[in-house]
């Protein structure tokens, strides 16, 4: 109780499968005391493109706009960050789990919420030049990557044509949020929702609240190379 979650929420469809785990996802952690915050990515149009507008006022030297010079350190540093990001952060800052809720895309997070990590995660905020991985800047934070699949869990095997579903997992977990300093909980994966019967589906849904009921109690992984490729 008295935690805080922030939910990143990645479905243009409330009554989608990921709309029902959100749902499922934001009871359950009220009714445990959380406070739960839910960023609806697409509800609030969120920009996901990084560009000029991002900055307020003047790029760095009044050189101009560089994506790495620019929209990194020193505006963020000066203040000088878009409503849009400076309201985001200042959830990422206050929550002490972060949730992203989406449908795998091209192996991926949809570009909605690839932009959510390209814009806010910024350099000074998340991280610094040499403040990574375990010296990240988002320390004592939590980390859970919720995603449904088309593909089944046999396609995401070791054996399988689409490879060990850890791969996927790399650039989002290891890439970015250990690379922030953010610890990572065991993924929750619910493979081929749109595949599955009914009753199937709802026992997806019952997994999920009972993962979170215990959730307080996890060890985050081991998020190191041999993790995702031993
Ligand atoms: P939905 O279609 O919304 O839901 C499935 C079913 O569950 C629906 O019938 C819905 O009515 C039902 N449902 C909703 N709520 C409940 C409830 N409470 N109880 C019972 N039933 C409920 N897949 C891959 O595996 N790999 C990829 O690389 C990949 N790339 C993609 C790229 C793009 C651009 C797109 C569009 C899709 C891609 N997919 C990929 C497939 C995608 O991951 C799946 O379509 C998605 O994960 C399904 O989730 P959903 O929430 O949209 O399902
Ligand atoms: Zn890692």
């Amino acid at each position: 109780p008295g935690k805080k979650v922030l939910i990143v929420y990645a479905h243009q469809e409330p009554k989608s499968f990921n709309g029902s785990l959100l749902k499922t996802a934001v009871e359950e952690l009220t009714k445990q005391g959380c406070s739960v915050t839910v960023s609806d990515l697409y509800a609030m149009q969120f920009e996901p493109r990084a560009t000029r507008n991002d900055i307020v006022g003047e790029t760095s030297q009044n050189t101009p706009f560089s994506k790495t010079s620019d929209l990194q350190s020193p505006p963020y540093k000066r203040g000088g960050l878009s409503k849009d990001l400076v309201e985001e952060q200042k959830k990422v800052q206050e929550a002490d789990l972060l949730i992203f809720q989406f449908p795998l895309f091209w192996f991926s997070m949809p570009a909605i919420l690839k932009g959510w990590m390209d814009r806010v995660l910024v350099q000074g905020f998340a991280y610094d030049l040499t403040k990574a991985y375990d010296g990240g800047l988002l320390q004592d934070k939590l980390s859970l990557f919720s995603f449904t699949t088309g593909g089944s869990q046999e396609m995401y095997s070791n054996e399988g044509i689409s490879g060990d579903i850890r791969y996927v997992l790399w650039p989002m977990q290891h890439g970015i949020m250990h690379f922030c300093g953010v610890k990572v909980l065991e993924p929750h994966i619910c493979y081929a929702p749109e595949h599955a019967s009914e009753e199937k589906r709802k026992e997806m849904l019952t997994a999920w609240t009972q993962r979170l009921k215990t959730l307080w109690k996890e060890e985050s992984i081991d998020c190191s190379p041999e993790w995702y490729f031993k």
